[in-house]
């Protein structure tokens, strides 16, 4: 029978990815407190071998919703799953050796030390002990002299750097992190970003929902982003960024405006800096079309420089910005059909 881990590339050979997900649904079953809720809109993802792939999404977005059924922990309600080649619902057990997660609940066991934990974790994945490899995967994660420590005594970047470090006992070839830098500092971040990208190096493809989008621009090279349950975007970091028709143009001026000035069609927003920010779409109009505005307005520039859209500048837009679209056309529609 046809099944998504068989399906075929054009050429009849069989498909790499990591993650393979179609038409995949959650919703949640109604409870005393909260009425049923359709988490996941049967969702179609594509995780390329060997990528660190970004999963962004606004809080309630579903980006748990779908790495849990991926980890086994939620049961989706339809649609297919492909881990590695194996089918979460005909493989679940190599399936889920195929991944290792780190989840966005923080939960260590404080009576053990980081090599006795890891240790525990890999006898659950019944891994044999001539295969354990706790030493080598603490120093990946920079734990080696942490390794006989009580894990309370370990800061909590090193709690996280530990949950890492668990999830990769079984030595997955995919590893997931759920949110994994919530309330961490920012130097913390960056040590812990360091040993993700190491590993990926090393050939692990890494998933990892977070809502710093700097971040997330910086380290992955595959971005999807949900909203209310659905894919609006997946394609490669590169490609979204120049997908934007949006840049801005930055003007210094000579003398201090004490009032935004017209320059309509362009519009244009004064900072408590002095600076002038002009937005606009690259396809429509030239640089050189809101200058000669500027100059009309009877501004001298003293300086200037443009701006590209930025990760930041997308996310919004492709999320609240299309709320609000959604919103305004219902509130027309709602118009509409009174005057009718
Ligand atoms: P995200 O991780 O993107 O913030 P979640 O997947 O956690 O989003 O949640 C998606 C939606 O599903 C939210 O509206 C959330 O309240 C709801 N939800 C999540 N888990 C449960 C659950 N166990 N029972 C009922 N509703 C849930
Ligand atoms: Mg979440």
């Amino acid at each position: 029978m046809k099944d998504i881990c068989s399906d075929k590339r054009e050429d009849g050979s069989p498909q790499e990815w990591a993650i393979a997900a179609k038409g995949v649904s959650k919703t949640y079953a109604a409870s005393k407190k909260a009425p049923a809720k359709e988490a996941l809109k049967g969702i179609d993802l594509f995780v390329p071998r060997g990528s660190i792939f970004g999963l962004l999404g606004p809080n309630g977005a579903g980006k748990s919703t779908f790495i849990n059924i991926l980890a086994g922990m939620v049961t989706k309600s339809s649609g297919e799953v492909c881990i590695w080649g194996f089918d979460i619902d005909k493989n679940p057990r190599q399936a889920r050796a195929a991944i290792g997660v780190v989840p966005q609940e923080l939960s260590t066991d404080v009576f053990f030390t980081p090599k006795e934990s890891l240790e525990i974790q890999a006898g659950l994945y019944g891994v044999p002990k001539a295969e354990r490899r706790s030493m080598e995967i603490l120093q990946a994660l920079g734990l080696e002299d942490k390794a006989d420590a009580y894990v309370r005594q370990l800061s909590g970047g090193m709690k996280r750097r530990l949950l890492v470090a668990k999830a990769m006992v079984h030595n997955p070839p995919i590893l997931i992190l759920d949110e994994p830098t919530a309330g961490v500092d920012i130097e913390l971040r960056k040590q812990l970003w360091e040993h993700v990208v190491d590993l990926n190096r090393r050939g692990v493809t890494i998933i990892l929902t977070t809502h710093y989008l700097e971040e997330a621009e910086e380290l992955c090279d595959h971005i999807a982003i949900i909203n209310h349950g659905d894919v609006v975007t997946s394609r490669p970091k590169s490609e979204l960024l120049g997908s934007l028709d949006m840049k801005t143009l930055m003007v210094v001026p000579d003398n201090p405006l004490d009032a935004v000035p017209d320059l309509s069609p362009f519009s244009a927003e004064l900072k408590e800096d002095g600076r002038l920010y002009v937005t606009y779409k690259p396809s429509e109009s030239r640089v050189g079309d809101i200058l000669a505005r500027i100059n009309e307005a009877g501004i001298r520039v003293k300086d200037l420089s443009t701006v590209e859209a930025d990760l930041e500048d997308i996310f919004l837009q492709m999320t609240y910005g299309a709320d609000r679209i959604a919103q305004e056309r219902a509130a027309q529609e709602k118009v509409t059909t009174a005057k009718v």
